[in-house]
Protein backbone atom coordinates (compact mmCIF):
# COMPACT_ATOMS: atom_id res chain seq x y z
CA UNK A 1 0.00 0.00 0.00
CA UNK A 2 0.94 3.72 -0.53
CA UNK A 3 2.92 5.72 1.75
CA UNK A 4 1.68 9.15 1.97
CA UNK A 5 3.81 11.62 4.06
CA UNK A 6 1.55 14.16 6.43
CA UNK A 7 2.30 17.59 4.89
CA UNK A 8 1.13 20.68 6.17
CA UNK A 9 -0.04 22.20 2.25
CA UNK A 10 0.24 26.23 2.66
CA UNK A 11 1.68 26.69 -1.17
CA UNK A 12 -0.72 27.69 -3.27
CA UNK A 13 -2.46 24.60 -3.61
CA UNK A 14 -3.89 22.00 -3.03
CA UNK A 15 -5.02 23.32 0.09
CA UNK A 16 -5.29 20.63 3.24
CA UNK A 17 -8.36 18.36 2.52
CA UNK A 18 -10.84 18.06 5.22
CA UNK A 19 -11.35 14.25 6.70
CA UNK A 20 -15.20 14.21 5.03
CA UNK A 21 -14.21 15.26 1.56
CA UNK A 22 -11.55 12.39 1.82
CA UNK A 23 -14.08 9.81 3.17
CA UNK A 24 -16.28 10.46 0.36
CA UNK A 25 -13.29 10.89 -2.32
CA UNK A 26 -13.32 6.64 -1.32
CA UNK A 27 -17.01 5.63 -1.43
CA UNK A 28 -18.27 3.33 -3.74
CA UNK A 29 -17.61 3.76 -7.33
CA UNK A 30 -20.64 4.01 -9.30
CA UNK A 31 -21.62 3.92 -13.31
CA UNK A 32 -21.51 7.96 -14.47
CA UNK A 33 -24.84 7.33 -16.08
CA UNK A 34 -26.44 5.68 -13.04
CA UNK A 35 -29.73 7.69 -12.18
CA UNK A 36 -28.04 8.09 -8.54
CA UNK A 37 -25.01 9.83 -10.03
CA UNK A 38 -26.97 12.08 -11.57
CA UNK A 39 -28.71 13.26 -8.33
CA UNK A 40 -24.97 13.82 -7.77
CA UNK A 41 -24.31 16.03 -10.81
CA UNK A 42 -27.57 18.05 -10.24
CA UNK A 43 -26.91 18.93 -6.58
CA UNK A 44 -23.06 19.50 -7.65
CA UNK A 45 -24.80 21.77 -9.83
CA UNK A 46 -26.75 23.61 -7.39
CA UNK A 47 -24.41 24.06 -4.65
CA UNK A 48 -21.61 25.65 -7.43
CA UNK A 49 -24.74 28.11 -8.63
CA UNK A 50 -24.41 29.00 -4.86
CA UNK A 51 -20.65 29.54 -4.58
CA UNK A 52 -20.89 31.25 -7.84
CA UNK A 53 -23.99 33.16 -6.48
CA UNK A 54 -25.16 32.94 -10.05
CA UNK A 55 -29.00 31.40 -11.59
CA UNK A 56 -26.72 30.67 -14.72
CA UNK A 57 -28.17 26.91 -15.81
CA UNK A 58 -24.92 26.00 -17.66
CA UNK A 59 -23.10 25.28 -14.05
CA UNK A 60 -21.21 22.59 -13.84
CA UNK A 61 -17.66 20.63 -12.95
CA UNK A 62 -15.59 20.32 -16.14
CA UNK A 63 -13.48 17.17 -15.85
CA UNK A 64 -9.79 18.52 -15.14
CA UNK A 65 -8.00 20.96 -13.45
CA UNK A 66 -8.19 25.00 -13.61
CA UNK A 67 -6.62 24.67 -16.55
CA UNK A 68 -9.10 23.05 -18.36
CA UNK A 69 -11.90 25.35 -17.42
CA UNK A 70 -9.80 28.45 -18.29
CA UNK A 71 -9.16 26.13 -21.61
CA UNK A 72 -13.23 24.97 -22.06
CA UNK A 73 -14.02 28.50 -22.13
CA UNK A 74 -11.33 29.79 -24.52
CA UNK A 75 -12.61 27.27 -26.74
CA UNK A 76 -16.12 27.80 -26.89
CA UNK A 77 -16.13 31.80 -26.57
CA UNK A 78 -13.68 32.93 -28.85
CA UNK A 79 -13.65 32.74 -32.67
CA UNK A 80 -10.87 32.96 -35.19
CA UNK A 81 -10.52 37.17 -35.44
CA UNK A 82 -11.88 37.73 -32.51
CA UNK A 83 -10.59 40.77 -30.30
CA UNK A 84 -10.06 39.95 -27.06
CA UNK A 85 -8.46 41.89 -24.18
CA UNK A 86 -7.02 40.12 -21.28
CA UNK A 87 -4.64 41.43 -18.68
CA UNK A 88 -1.06 40.26 -17.33
CA UNK A 89 -0.18 40.84 -13.90
CA UNK A 90 1.40 37.84 -13.57
CA UNK A 91 1.59 33.82 -14.67
CA UNK A 92 -2.07 33.17 -15.24
CA UNK A 93 -2.87 36.27 -17.28
CA UNK A 94 -0.35 35.31 -19.67
CA UNK A 95 -1.82 31.53 -20.03
CA UNK A 96 -5.16 32.64 -20.68
CA UNK A 97 -3.31 35.09 -23.63
CA UNK A 98 -1.71 31.74 -24.83
CA UNK A 99 -5.23 29.96 -24.80
CA UNK A 100 -6.99 32.81 -26.37
CA UNK A 101 -4.55 32.96 -29.59
CA UNK A 102 -4.79 28.92 -29.79
CA UNK A 103 -8.31 29.28 -30.22
CA UNK A 104 -7.93 32.28 -33.18
CA UNK A 105 -8.52 35.16 -31.17
CA UNK A 106 -6.51 38.51 -31.72
CA UNK A 107 -5.25 39.31 -28.07
CA UNK A 108 -4.48 42.71 -27.12
CA UNK A 109 -2.98 42.34 -23.67
CA UNK A 110 -2.94 45.11 -20.76
CA UNK A 111 0.30 44.60 -18.84
CA UNK A 112 0.94 45.75 -14.90
CA UNK A 113 3.69 45.17 -12.64
CA UNK A 114 3.38 41.84 -11.17
CA UNK A 115 1.94 42.34 -7.89
CA UNK A 116 0.16 45.05 -8.53
CA UNK A 117 -3.49 45.43 -10.12
CA UNK A 118 -4.82 47.20 -13.32
CA UNK A 119 -6.38 50.75 -12.77
CA UNK A 120 -10.32 50.29 -13.72
CA UNK A 121 -10.32 53.50 -15.35
CA UNK A 122 -7.09 52.18 -17.45
CA UNK A 123 -9.34 48.99 -18.82
CA UNK A 124 -12.46 50.99 -19.11
CA UNK A 125 -10.52 53.11 -22.01
CA UNK A 126 -9.06 49.92 -23.40
CA UNK A 127 -12.54 48.46 -23.70
CA UNK A 128 -13.75 51.56 -25.58
CA UNK A 129 -11.13 51.54 -28.04
CA UNK A 130 -10.77 47.93 -29.25
CA UNK A 131 -14.41 47.13 -28.26
CA UNK A 132 -13.49 43.33 -27.33
CA UNK A 133 -15.53 40.65 -28.30
CA UNK A 134 -13.82 39.09 -24.92
CA UNK A 135 -12.56 40.95 -21.57
CA UNK A 136 -10.85 38.31 -19.52
CA UNK A 137 -8.81 39.22 -16.01
CA UNK A 138 -7.51 37.15 -13.65
CA UNK A 139 -9.48 37.84 -10.08
CA UNK A 140 -6.79 36.28 -7.55
CA UNK A 141 -3.61 36.26 -8.96
CA UNK A 142 -2.16 33.17 -7.41
CA UNK A 143 1.70 34.13 -8.75
CA UNK A 144 1.52 37.88 -7.13
CA UNK A 145 -0.70 37.41 -4.43
CA UNK A 146 -3.20 40.24 -6.24
CA UNK A 147 -6.75 41.10 -6.00
CA UNK A 148 -7.91 42.29 -8.98
CA UNK A 149 -11.67 44.53 -8.45
CA UNK A 150 -14.36 43.60 -11.40
CA UNK A 151 -16.55 46.48 -10.62
CA UNK A 152 -17.44 48.50 -13.81
CA UNK A 153 -15.61 46.30 -16.18
CA UNK A 154 -19.42 44.52 -17.22
CA UNK A 155 -20.80 47.15 -17.94
CA UNK A 156 -18.50 48.50 -20.18
CA UNK A 157 -17.95 45.18 -22.01
CA UNK A 158 -21.76 44.59 -22.45
CA UNK A 159 -21.93 47.73 -24.28
CA UNK A 160 -19.83 46.19 -27.42
CA UNK A 161 -21.24 43.46 -27.52
CA UNK A 162 -18.69 41.46 -25.81
CA UNK A 163 -18.05 38.56 -22.91
CA UNK A 164 -16.45 39.21 -19.10
CA UNK A 165 -14.45 36.31 -18.34
CA UNK A 166 -13.26 35.58 -15.21
CA UNK A 167 -10.75 33.59 -13.68
CA UNK A 168 -11.90 32.90 -10.28
CA UNK A 169 -9.48 29.62 -9.54
CA UNK A 170 -7.89 30.84 -6.05
CA UNK A 171 -10.92 33.30 -4.49
CA UNK A 172 -13.44 30.94 -5.18
CA UNK A 173 -15.15 30.44 -1.48
CA UNK A 174 -11.92 32.50 -0.11
CA UNK A 175 -13.30 35.95 -1.20
CA UNK A 176 -16.93 37.31 -2.81
CA UNK A 177 -17.24 36.13 -6.08
CA UNK A 178 -20.25 37.57 -7.39
CA UNK A 179 -21.20 36.10 -10.80
CA UNK A 180 -24.79 37.63 -11.38
CA UNK A 181 -23.58 40.87 -9.46
CA UNK A 182 -20.78 41.85 -11.33
CA UNK A 183 -22.40 40.90 -14.92
CA UNK A 184 -19.47 38.07 -15.18
CA UNK A 185 -20.55 36.21 -18.37
CA UNK A 186 -18.30 33.24 -17.79
CA UNK A 187 -15.91 32.00 -15.16
CA UNK A 188 -13.59 29.22 -14.18
CA UNK A 189 -12.42 27.92 -10.94
CA UNK A 190 -10.37 24.88 -9.57
CA UNK A 191 -11.00 22.40 -6.78
CA UNK A 192 -7.87 22.54 -4.72
CA UNK A 193 -7.80 25.98 -3.31
CA UNK A 194 -10.45 27.62 -1.21
CA UNK A 195 -12.37 24.71 -1.86
CA UNK A 196 -10.18 22.24 -0.26
CA UNK A 197 -10.88 19.37 -2.37
CA UNK A 198 -7.98 18.02 -4.45
CA UNK A 199 -7.31 18.65 -7.70
CA UNK A 200 -8.95 17.52 -10.87
CA UNK A 201 -12.27 19.67 -11.36
CA UNK A 202 -12.74 22.61 -12.48
CA UNK A 203 -16.21 24.15 -11.54
CA UNK A 204 -17.40 27.15 -14.72
CA UNK A 205 -20.79 28.70 -14.94
CA UNK A 206 -21.77 30.59 -18.13
CA UNK A 207 -24.60 33.49 -18.82
CA UNK A 208 -27.13 32.95 -20.89
CA UNK A 209 -25.17 35.51 -23.06
CA UNK A 210 -22.37 33.44 -23.20
CA UNK A 211 -23.94 30.41 -24.48
CA UNK A 212 -25.51 31.97 -27.37
CA UNK A 213 -22.06 32.47 -28.55
CA UNK A 214 -21.14 29.10 -27.72
CA UNK A 215 -24.31 27.86 -29.06
CA UNK A 216 -24.00 30.16 -32.68
CA UNK A 217 -19.72 29.56 -33.53
CA UNK A 218 -19.75 29.74 -37.28
CA UNK A 219 -16.47 26.77 -37.15
CA UNK A 220 -17.03 24.30 -34.08
CA UNK A 221 -14.61 24.67 -30.87
CA UNK A 222 -10.87 23.66 -31.43
CA UNK A 223 -11.63 20.82 -28.29
CA UNK A 224 -13.92 17.87 -29.01
CA UNK A 225 -13.45 17.09 -24.77
CA UNK A 226 -14.12 20.67 -24.09
CA UNK A 227 -17.13 21.49 -26.35
CA UNK A 228 -20.06 23.31 -24.33
CA UNK A 229 -22.37 22.19 -26.80
CA UNK A 230 -21.53 18.66 -26.05
CA UNK A 231 -20.81 18.51 -22.14
CA UNK A 232 -23.62 20.71 -21.75
CA UNK A 233 -25.61 17.68 -22.87
CA UNK A 234 -24.22 15.51 -20.47
CA UNK A 235 -24.59 17.05 -17.19
CA UNK A 236 -28.45 19.18 -18.50
CA UNK A 237 -30.33 18.75 -21.67
CA UNK A 238 -30.50 14.76 -22.85
CA UNK A 239 -27.87 13.61 -20.39
CA UNK A 240 -26.19 12.52 -23.84
CA UNK A 241 -23.01 10.22 -22.84
CA UNK A 242 -19.97 12.11 -23.82
CA UNK A 243 -17.34 11.28 -21.70
CA UNK A 244 -17.06 9.36 -18.32
CA UNK A 245 -17.46 11.82 -15.43
CA UNK A 246 -14.40 11.10 -12.53
CA UNK A 247 -16.77 9.90 -10.15
CA UNK A 248 -15.16 9.86 -6.95
CA UNK A 249 -14.12 13.59 -7.26
CA UNK A 250 -17.73 14.40 -7.88
CA UNK A 251 -18.46 12.88 -4.14
CA UNK A 252 -15.33 14.93 -3.25
CA UNK A 253 -16.50 18.19 -4.83
CA UNK A 254 -20.07 17.63 -3.70
CA UNK A 255 -18.92 17.50 0.09
CA UNK A 256 -16.43 20.26 -0.06
CA UNK A 257 -19.44 22.22 -1.82
CA UNK A 258 -21.42 21.07 1.30
CA UNK A 259 -19.15 22.04 3.94
CA UNK A 260 -18.90 25.83 2.52
CA UNK A 261 -22.12 26.44 2.39
CA UNK A 262 -22.91 24.79 5.60
CA UNK A 263 -19.85 27.40 6.97
CA UNK A 264 -21.94 30.36 5.14
CA UNK A 265 -20.19 32.27 2.30
CA UNK A 266 -19.98 35.29 4.42
CA UNK A 267 -18.41 33.44 7.35
CA UNK A 268 -15.98 31.63 5.27
CA UNK A 269 -14.74 34.68 3.82
CA UNK A 270 -14.60 36.13 7.01
CA UNK A 271 -12.20 33.44 8.50
CA UNK A 272 -10.19 33.67 5.44
CA UNK A 273 -9.75 37.65 6.17
CA UNK A 274 -9.23 36.78 9.60
CA UNK A 275 -6.26 34.65 9.60
CA UNK A 276 -4.34 36.57 6.72
CA UNK A 277 -4.11 39.12 9.27
CA UNK A 278 -3.03 37.00 11.84
CA UNK A 279 0.06 35.67 9.69
CA UNK A 280 0.18 38.62 8.38
CA UNK A 281 0.94 40.08 11.88
CA UNK A 282 3.43 37.55 12.72
CA UNK A 283 5.42 37.54 9.39
CA UNK A 284 5.52 41.27 9.88
CA UNK A 285 6.90 40.58 13.40
CA UNK A 286 9.86 38.63 12.13
CA UNK A 287 10.68 41.06 9.64
CA UNK A 288 8.68 39.70 6.37
CA UNK A 289 7.87 42.31 3.68
CA UNK A 290 5.19 41.76 1.51
CA UNK A 291 6.00 42.43 -2.00
CA UNK A 292 1.94 42.57 -3.46
CA UNK A 293 0.13 45.90 -3.54
CA UNK A 294 -0.72 46.36 0.36
CA UNK A 295 -4.54 47.75 -1.12
CA UNK A 296 -4.46 44.68 -3.25
CA UNK A 297 -3.85 41.72 -1.18
CA UNK A 298 -5.73 38.36 -1.72
CA UNK A 299 -6.16 37.11 2.46
CA UNK A 300 -5.24 33.47 1.17
CA UNK A 301 -2.07 33.65 -0.75
CA UNK A 302 0.50 35.88 0.94
CA UNK A 303 3.43 37.09 -1.65
CA UNK A 304 6.52 37.67 0.98
CA UNK A 305 9.80 38.59 -0.43
CA UNK A 306 12.52 35.86 0.67
CA UNK A 307 14.48 37.41 3.63
CA UNK A 308 17.72 38.53 3.02
CA UNK A 309 19.51 35.96 5.62
CA UNK A 310 18.36 33.03 3.33
CA UNK A 311 20.92 32.09 0.55
CA UNK A 312 19.29 29.12 -1.01
CA UNK A 313 15.89 29.72 -0.63
CA UNK A 314 15.24 26.42 -2.38
CA UNK A 315 16.75 24.37 0.06
CA UNK A 316 14.91 26.79 2.92
CA UNK A 317 11.95 25.11 1.63
CA UNK A 318 13.51 21.72 1.45
CA UNK A 319 13.87 21.81 5.03
CA UNK A 320 10.73 23.25 5.64
CA UNK A 321 9.32 20.28 3.71
CA UNK A 322 11.30 17.25 5.27
CA UNK A 323 11.63 18.69 8.54
CA UNK A 324 8.98 20.50 9.75
CA UNK A 325 6.18 18.71 7.03
CA UNK A 326 5.72 22.59 5.86
CA UNK A 327 5.21 22.77 2.36
CA UNK A 328 5.38 26.49 0.96
CA UNK A 329 5.84 27.72 -2.41
CA UNK A 330 8.74 29.43 -4.02
CA UNK A 331 8.03 32.89 -6.89
CA UNK A 332 6.25 32.00 -10.11
CA UNK A 333 8.07 33.35 -13.28
CA UNK A 334 9.89 36.79 -13.13
CA UNK A 335 9.24 36.21 -9.04
CA UNK A 336 11.52 32.72 -8.89
CA UNK A 337 13.97 32.67 -6.54
CA UNK A 338 12.92 36.38 -4.91
CA UNK A 339 9.41 35.46 -3.45
CA UNK A 340 7.84 32.46 -1.31
CA UNK A 341 4.09 32.03 -1.78
CA UNK A 342 2.21 31.28 1.66
CA UNK A 343 -1.41 30.20 1.11
CA UNK A 344 -3.90 29.75 3.48
CA UNK A 345 -6.84 28.34 1.66
CA UNK A 346 -10.10 26.50 2.84
CA UNK A 347 -9.43 23.73 5.97
CA UNK A 348 -5.96 25.36 6.17
CA UNK A 349 -7.09 28.89 6.90
CA UNK A 350 -7.27 28.31 10.13
CA UNK A 351 -5.61 29.82 13.62
CA UNK A 352 -3.63 26.28 14.48
CA UNK A 353 -2.16 26.13 11.10
CA UNK A 354 -1.00 29.90 11.29
CA UNK A 355 0.66 28.82 14.50
CA UNK A 356 2.68 25.68 12.93
CA UNK A 357 3.64 28.13 9.94
CA UNK A 358 5.16 30.71 12.02
CA UNK A 359 6.85 28.12 13.95
CA UNK A 360 8.34 26.51 11.51
CA UNK A 361 9.51 29.66 10.16
CA UNK A 362 10.96 30.20 12.97
CA UNK A 363 13.34 27.33 13.32
CA UNK A 364 14.55 27.17 9.63
CA UNK A 365 14.97 31.49 8.82
CA UNK A 366 17.00 32.85 11.80
N1 LIG B 1 -5.52 30.24 -12.70
C1 LIG B 1 -5.02 30.50 -11.48
C2 LIG B 1 -5.22 31.86 -10.88
C3 LIG B 1 -4.33 29.51 -10.78
O1 LIG B 1 -3.84 29.77 -9.55
C4 LIG B 1 -4.16 28.24 -11.36
C5 LIG B 1 -3.41 27.19 -10.65
O2 LIG B 1 -2.73 27.43 -9.67
C6 LIG B 1 -4.69 28.01 -12.64
C7 LIG B 1 -5.37 29.03 -13.27
C8 LIG B 1 -4.53 26.69 -13.30
O3 LIG B 1 -5.15 25.70 -12.57
P1 LIG B 1 -4.64 24.18 -12.55
O4 LIG B 1 -3.23 24.19 -12.07
O5 LIG B 1 -5.59 23.55 -11.58
O6 LIG B 1 -4.78 23.64 -13.91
Amino acid sequence: MLQIPHRLLHGPGPSPVAPSVLEALGKPCIGHMDPAFMRIMNEVREMLQLVFRTENAMTLACSGTGSAGAEMLMDNLVEPGDVCLIGINGVFGGRLTDKAKRAGGVVHNLHAEWGQVFDTDEILAKIEELKPALVAFVHAETSTGACQPFDRLAEATHKHGGLLVMDCVTSLTGLPVEIDAWGVDAAYSGTQKCLSCPPGLSPVTLSERAMHKANNRKTPANSWYLDLNLVGNYWGGSRAYHHTAPVNMNYGLHEALRLALEEGLENRWARHQRVHELLKAGLVERGFEYASDPEHSLPMLNLVRVPDTIADEAAARRQLLEEHQLEIGGGLGKLAGECWRIGIMGHGAREENVSAILSALDAVVA
